[in-house]
């Protein structure tokens, strides 16, 4: 069995980390799906999606942080559109996730969740949620 769902997020800020756990877990819980996997997968190029801690807000902060510390704005970037280091910032990050979907649930450890990790906002995002699995 499979099934491909779409679901879009309004961001608010220029950079900023959104938990879509809730999001992929209803989609999974609609599949009909028990046992198999499920791809997370964000089209865009300023935007993207990660497994990382769930429990203290602190953490996609300090995220935004390093990322930033990684990969600033520079006056040496050429691409007339402005956003180079949010393009930078997003493969970094990466365009998908794959989980193991368990007991139909994604199968994450106790203090991991979904971020939809936005560099370029705000916007209107768009997500792909691939289920796969019988
Ligand atoms: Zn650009």
């Amino acid at each position: 069995m499979t099934t491909l769902s779409t679901f879009t997020i309004q961001t608010r800020a220029r950079n900023e980390w959104l938990n879509i756990t809730a999001s992929v877990q209803k989609i999974i819980a609609a599949s009909g799906v028990n046992e198999g996997i499920c791809v997370v997968f964000v089209p865009h190029t300023t935007a993207a999606v990660t497994v990382n801690e769930n429990a203290d807000p602190d953490v996609p902060r300090d995220m935004l942080t390093a990322l930033e510390a990684i990969s600033p704005d520079r006056a040496d970037f050429r691409h007339a559109e402005g956003n180079s280091a949010a393009h930078a910032k997003t493969s970094l990050v990466g365009p998908s996730v794959t989980l193991i979907v368990s007991g139909v649930r994604p199968l994450l450890g106790t203090w991991q969740g979904i971020w939809f990790t936005e560099f370029d906002g705000p916007r209107t995002r768009t997500v792909h949620v691939r289920v796969l699995g019988e």
